[in-house]
């Protein structure tokens, strides 16, 4: 096992800041996840650790050893692929057997090894067939199977399930985490799907444009998030934000936008205006005497029937639109007026200068 560790990495492609002053560590063992939208430097950020990139500037540091000039078969990590890169020719035995022969592995040393993961994986019954024969799942078990049976200090997958059905992703989810308890190999891991990132990661690094957003567990950056931008992309159905004037009275803050007027207790130092962002379980239908912070009123532009709950978009007057949370017997008319109640301490607040967070109210 061994540590990963992010040192102001940056990397250009000509004019693409494909990643900038890159900053992290990953401990040993950690199950890490890079998460972020297309083009955020995910895949960039990982194939600098295995060496297929090289680095504009800065360090990556491997078990504490240097390894930028090191060659990527001397990094002691294996990699699992979105297409998986299975050898056609091969069966899936010769395919896990392959990395190990390349080192000159002894023979019997490689068979112990390829039962051993093949029974770790259930597999066995798969081993004298070629990837050809196999379904979309057990190619992906397969080239799991390649990396693990090579024990490497570090795994590092890039989108590993993304080719499988929506039911099977989630079973594999959870097989490749069980695995990672058992094994217990540093892990880097990386996803454009949030809810893939906060079931998997022991913590999650959130990348926008190629800068780390934030990095933590699922729970603090669902719960904390740093600012505007990881707000937004994590948590499903997304934040909604609305900018509101501030004007304080003794002791309660009065954030105003328009006809919507908002009066709560002042915990929190606040500009003139903040960016106030909701999410749709700590919006409610407002009703007399509920311990919700409101009534925000505007109409009702969608209503989307879940079977667990009802989500209603709720447009404000002057434009911005919150997402409220109902229970699913809820009958309501989208172009009805609506009144919505936030939660207390659920209003996350932004300053609009640096889009940073300001606590919540
Ligand atoms: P995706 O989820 O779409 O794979 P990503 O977050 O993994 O996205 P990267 O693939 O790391 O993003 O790309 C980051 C940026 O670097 C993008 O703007 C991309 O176009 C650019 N980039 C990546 N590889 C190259 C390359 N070989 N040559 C030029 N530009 C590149």
């Amino acid at each position: 096992m061994a540590t990963v560790e992010f040192r102001k990495v940056t990397k250009h492609f000509d004019e693409v800041s494909a990643l900038s002053e890159f900053s992290l560590d990953i401990h040993d063992g950690e199950f890490m996840v890079f998460v972020g939208p297309s083009g955020s430097g995910k895949t960039t950020a990982l194939r600098l650790v295995a060496g297929l990139e090289a680095i504009t500037s800065g360090e990556i540091l491997i078990g504490e050893r240097e390894v930028n000039r090191v060659a990527p078969r001397d990094r002691d990590i294996a990699m699992v692929f979105q297409d998986y890169a299975l050898y056609p020719q091969m069966t899936v035995e010769q395919n896990m057997a392959f990395g190990l022969k390349m080192r000159k592995t002894p023979k019997a040393e490689i068979a112990r090894r390829v039962q051993e993961t093949a029974a770790t994986l259930g597999i066995e019954e798969l081993l004298q067939r070629k990837p050809r024969a196999l379904s979309g799942g057990q190619r992906q078990r397969a080239a799991l199977g390649r990396a693990m049976v090579r024990q490497p200090e570090v795994f590092l997958m890039d989108e590993p399930l993304s080719n499988l059905d929506a039911k099977l992703r989630v079973q594999t989810r959870s097989e490749i985490k069980q695995l990672h308890k058992q094994v217990g190999n540093t892990t880097v891991y990386v996803t454009h799907d949030q809810v893939e990132a906060m079931t998997m990661g022991d913590r999650v690094a959130v990348m926008s444009e190629g800068v780390l957003a934030q990095v933590g567990d699922a729970r603090s950056v669902y719960e904390e998030p740093a600012n505007v931008f990881v707000a937004g992309f994590i948590g499903s159905p997304s934040m909604a934000f609305v900018t509101m004037n501030v004007t304080r009275a003794d002791g309660t803050a009065i954030l105003s936008r328009g006809e919507v007027r908002l009066e709560t207790a002042a915990r929190v130092l606040l500009p003139d205006e903040v960016i106030v962002g909701v999410r749709p379980e700590h919006a409610r239908i407002w009703h007399e005497g509920a311990d919700l912070v409101g009534p925000v009123n505007g109409t009702v532009e969608y209503v989307e029937m879940l079977g667990r709950e009802t989500l209603i978009g709720v447009g404000l007057p002057g434009g911005a639109r919150l997402v409220a949370q109902a229970a699913p017997d809820l009958l309501i008319d989208v172009g009805g007026s609506v009144a919505i109640g936030i939660e207390p301490g659920r209003m996350y607040l932004f300053d609009p200068a640096t889009e940073r967070s300001m606590g919540r109210l």
